[in-house]
């Protein structure tokens, strides 16, 4: 299965939306997407997507760093498998990462190329690409919760969400304790008998208002508690933060590197392990890093907010690891999601159909997402 590259192309989109997504650092007025096909000296092709969904215009950096650094380096030699490709491509660009203050948009662009290099594996053995990891046994659906929702129109959102087949979901706290009481007390009391329903402080806590928040919120009967502190504070916070807890606590977006998950999933503070695959480590860390955290007892759940390229890498890949984690399906407006990934799945009684078509299963429809192109680029490999 070597992975001779001759060809990436890179798509750079964006869409402005009514409803921003609102966290506690910030907004998302507008929705990025970066994709990336690749092509080998065969003809058979794949698709990626870089994560880029905050700042607002980080994605313009990492089209330029694909063009001009990675696509190159990916370009330049062969490969025995994804895998190779991702850690000899990371090692390649190391110190050019260093050098250049910028190891988070090298380990996304790099984990978007990998996503591209497993799906066009997958397709070419004719295989979904969750079959080519775990083998034909594997599950053909993932359980998924409806995520994005924002506090002041959390309860009609949960409707529409609830009409539209989920049967789980997440809503963004750490607006103020009176609000994210307020929030969440609303919504437990309108969650109908088998529902679930998660909160994301997205880090918007210090300690001591974690410490009073994950008591108050956790008495509500969640699933979990995500990011309550910042990803980077020290694990003695995370440990007794855990402790209070009446719930799980979760984490893994903003965490890179095998190292730190190793860390994480040993320390047991978070008992939800949620990954960005496109952020770091592509299908290949993430894989990886799932099967660890499901050995080691915790759930797997991976982190998306993006197109509908990396939902599907994310679905994939968890119905691969396996266990009883759920997906994240981003539901506010995105018009970029559906139409970068047809034939869209949909969710039903809380679980998401995976496709039967191989590698990622979908394609994106260009002509429908061509309103929202912002730059479209090509590189070939020079004849070797
Ligand atoms: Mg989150």
């Amino acid at each position: 299965m070597t992975v001779r590259i001759a060809r990436i192309e890179t798509f750079l989109y964006r869409a402005d939306v009514k409803e921003p997504v609102k966290m506690s650092f910030g907004t998302m007025p507008r929705r990025s997407a970066l994709l990336l096909r690749v092509e080998d000296r065969d003809g058979a092709h794949g698709w990626g997507e870089v994560w880029c969904n905050f700042p607002p215009y980080g994605a313009d950096n990492k089209v330029r760093l694909l063009e001009t650094v990675i696509a190159p380096a990916a370009m330049a030699g062969s490969f025995a498998d994804p895998p190779e490709a991702w850690q000899a491509i990371t090692e390649r660009t190391a110190r050019w990462a260093i050098q250049g203050g910028e190891p988070g948009p090298f380990a996304a662009c790099i984990a978007g190329l990998d996503l591209a290099l497993w799906d066009m594996a997958a397709r070419r053995i004719g295989k979904p690409l969750r079959a080519l990891l775990a083998g034909d046994a594997v599950r053909d659906a993932v359980p998924a919760y409806a995520s994005g929702l924002n506090p002041d129109t959390a309860l009609p959102t949960v409707e529409r969400c609830r009409e539209a087949g989920f049967r789980a979901f997440k809503v963004k706290v750490a607006f103020g304790p009176d609000m994210d009481n307020a929030v969440v007390s609303d919504l437990a009391r309108h969650r109908r008998l088998g529902e679930r329903l998660m909160v994301d402080a997205n880090q918007g806590w210090d300690l001591a208002a974690a410490r009073r928040a994950v008591r108050n919120l956790g008495a509500y009967g969640l699933d979990w508690i995500e990011e309550p502190i910042p990803a980077d504070r020290p694990a003695t916070e995370w440990a007794e933060l855990a402790m209070l807890s009446p719930v799980p606590l979760a984490g893994g977006e903003n965490v890179m590197g095998y190292e730190a998950f190793a860390a994480l999933i040993a320390n047991g503070h978070h008992g939800v392990v949620q990954p960005d695959m496109l952020k770091w480590g592509g299908v290949t860390g993430a894989f990886a890093v799932g099967r660890r955290a499901v050995a080691a007892g915790r759930s797997y759940c991976p982190h998306w907010l993006g197109g509908g390229l990396g939902l599907l890498a994310a679905a994939q890949v968890l119905a691969a690891v396996g266990g009883p984690g759920l997906l994240e399906h981003d539901m506010m407006e995105n018009p970029l999601r559906e139409a970068l990934a047809q034939p869209f799945p949909r969710v039903s009684d809380g679980v998401f159909p995976l496709p039967g078509a191989p590698g990622l299963g979908v394609e994106p429809d260009l002509d429908r997402a061509a309103p929202w192109l912002l730059a479209h680029a090509e590189h070939r490999a020079t004849a070797a």
